[in-house]
């Protein structure tokens, strides 16, 4: 049984004995008891929080593209600039070799191969000449 419970244990028992000023102090005892966990049960999670991110940021692998990855992760893509700005890993649309981020909506090319043919395909010279 945890602190707030037995509080409140105490305070029927107290309440029982007709003692106004008994009870009213085991209230705000109680409130405080309950702030106290609602605020260790937040810390709990900002722990987990910053343990996660510190164990991705040894896992990233920056690219020369603007994307990054995971060490041992090699289905997705993620955001450099999400990730450099707000410590966040959004993991980035990919379609025919191209990424585009949806929070910051950076975009890029992060298939070499399919970065080349697109290059051709939009090559002003290659268009003109209808290659
Ligand atoms: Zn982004």
């Amino acid at each position: 049984m945890g602190l707030v419970e037995n509080i409140k244990d105490v305070a029927k028992i107290v309440q029982q004995s007709d003692n106004i000023e008994l009870y009213r102090q085991l209230t705000n005892l109680s409130e405080q008891a309950l702030d106290q966990q609602n605020t260790i049960n937040h810390l709990h999670e900002e722990i987990e929080r910053i343990e996660k991110k510190l164990k991705n940021k040894e896992r990233i692998q920056r690219h020369p593209e603007l994307y990054l990855t995971l060490e041992g992760d090699n289905d997705a893509i993620y955001c450099t600039h999400c990730w450099d700005n707000e410590e966040k890993l959004i993991q980035m649309r990919t379609t025919n070799g191209q990424f585009e981020c949806p929070h910051c909506k950076l975009k890029g090319v992060f298939d070499k191969n399919e970065n080349e043919i697109y290059k051709a395909k939009n090559n002003p010279l290659n268009i003109l000449h209808g290659l």
